[in-house]
């Protein structure tokens, strides 16, 4: 195989996995789309002292098993979404029920993820909080992309 060869399969795996990040983000309803955008801007953005950095270690130890729990149970139900749409064809019991257990799994993501956004909020200095609230602001009152 060529280098030019090898470079174009790589350009076009590339394109493939942005499309189906972008495919996969448009189709599937996004729970609070800008929890993780949030989640990294309070992480970095705050001037944690070495205490403040262990108990917020803790904190997203907790997190992540309940976060990644939660999601893959919206996964879960998005999928039987699929499922009933390509069933039913119409607005029928199986799509209506599959469209609320989709959105009581939204929930409780969302559920975790403020839970979490508190959990870090109590660790935080007043100064820290100030920015952290403003930052939990911009966030939530974002225009979606
Ligand atoms: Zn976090």
């Amino acid at each position: 195989m060529t280098l030019r060869r090898i470079a174009l399969i790589a350009v076009v795996a590339l394109i493939a996995a942005v499309l189906g990040v972008y495919i996969g983000r448009a189709m599937l309803p996004q729970p609070m789309h800008t929890g993780s955008e949030l989640h990294a801007l309070l992480h970095d953005r705050l001037d944690l002292d070495a205490a403040q950095q262990a108990k917020l270690d803790a904190i997203e130890k907790t997190f992540a098993a309940t976060h990644q729990k939660r999601e893959a149970q919206l996964r879960a139900d998005n999928a039987r979404l699929a499922e009933a749409i390509a069933a039913e064809h119409v607005y029928g019991p199986r799509v209506a029920a599959a469209v609320d257990a989709s959105h009581q799994s939204m929930g409780a993501v969302q559920k975790v993820t403020l839970e979490h956004i508190f959990a870090v909020r109590a660790i935080l200095r007043p100064d820290q909080a100030a920015k952290f609230d403003a930052a939990v602001n911009r966030s939530l009152t974002a225009e979606t992309k």
